[in-house]
């Protein structure tokens, strides 16, 4: 009979050497542990975290989003190992926005990025929408932050554009690039006019082909409403560009515009007062997660919400009165 190895759990350091070095499994513990809600887990990611930080920040971070079959996880391949081609570290975070509504994945069943996956420059990895807003801002932060202590130095946050995910991948992301498809007057229309303004450049993808020629109308016609647009970053006009990931066409000219904007606003100061903006907004957005969790798991809550609803529900109280209500009886609790 063989004996079943006796695994001490890893430690703090274990946790953060693993990191610092590189070494893929311990990076994607690390992850894993962060990922994790229960007590200790926090308890211990905290501490882990604390000793990375000063680690973090070298990198440039980059949010992508565009409809479902826009060709993100085809844009991301070839973007991505070209990066890595030319030395560069890279990692994909990739947002599944699915799984609050339904559980389910949109990404999830199909393997995405194989080549990329499998590229010892690059790491690639689902990151779990499932929860409150804080949570999905805490988890993929941090996990953004572990990438760059193990030394990624391309950071990619790919969200699908439902309109869910784009203001807060924004808000961790230096760059935002919007993915874009040719098309009638429709598909211009159908793309939100919100999500436009959150984008630093839109790159009409699939310009092959046949396709070439309307991608080229498509772009002209992007270019005049980020004309009127308000950019999103102070001292940066958006502009639009085709490209194609399938044939490989123009995916450089994403580089180039990135490390532009990357010279331009560093220049001017907005990149660095951006980061510390961020920072501040990720500080407020915890303690709102945590205000939350506090009151929705407080027992007095717990016992005296259902009724209080009903009581709204039959006309007994006005929503106003209840909520005043609720407060008092948690104030009282506190
Ligand atoms: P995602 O849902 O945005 O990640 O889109 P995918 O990368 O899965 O691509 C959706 C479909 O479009 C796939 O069948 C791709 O092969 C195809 N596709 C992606 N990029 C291009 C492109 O540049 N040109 C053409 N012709 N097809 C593309």
């Amino acid at each position: 009979m063989t004996k079943k190895k006796r695994h001490r759990p890893f430690t703090v350091d274990d946790y953060v050497e693993g990191v610092l070095s590189r070494d893929r499994v311990m990076v994607a513990r690390t992850i894993t542990l962060i990922e994790s809600n229960a007590k200790k887990h926090r308890e211990l990611a905290e501490l882990v975290l604390k000793k990375l930080l000063p680690h973090t920040g070298n990198s440039i971070r980059i949010g992508i989003t565009g409809v479902p079959g826009a060709g993100k996880s085809t844009l991301i391949e070839a973007f991505g190992s070209m990066l890595c081609d030319d030395g560069h570290q890279v990692a994909v975070l990739a947002i599944d926005p699915s799984s609050t509504v339904t559980g389910g994945s949109i990404l999830g069943d199909k393997t995405r990025m194989e080549k990329l996956a499998r590229n010892p420059k690059a790491f690639v990895r689902p990151s779990p929408s499932g929860g409150t807003l804080g949570g999905v801002t805490r988890k993929t932060r941090e996990t953004m932050l572990i990438c760059e202590a193990a030394g990624f130095d391309v950071i990619i946050i790919e969200t699908v554009g439902t309109g869910q995910n784009e203001v807060t991948v924004r808000s961790m992301v230096d760059f935002f690039l919007v993915i874009a498809l040719t098309g009638a007057g429709d598909e211009l229309q159908g793309m939100k006019k919100g999500v436009m303004e959150l984008a630093d450049s839109i790159f009409i993808n699939k310009a092959d082909g046949d396709n070439k020629q309307r991608a080229l109308q498509a772009r002209a016609e992007y270019n005049r409403i980020l004309y009127f647009l308000q950019s999103p970053t102070e001292g940066w006009k958006p502009k639009a560009f085709t490209c194609s990931a399938m044939t490989g066409d123009n995916i450089r000219g994403i580089w180039d515009v990135i490390l532009k904007f990357e010279e331009v606003t560093k220049d001017s100061g907005v990149f660095e007062r951006r980061r510390k903006e961020q920072l501040l907004e990720w500080v407020d957005w915890m303690i709102e997660d945590e205000l939350k969790r506090r009151f929705f798991e407080n027992e007095a809550v717990k016992k005296q919400l259902p009724h209080i609803r009903s009581n709204v529900l039959h006309a007994e109280l006005s929503p106003a009165a209840a909520v005043k209500k609720i407060m008092e009886i948690y104030d009282n609790q506190k």
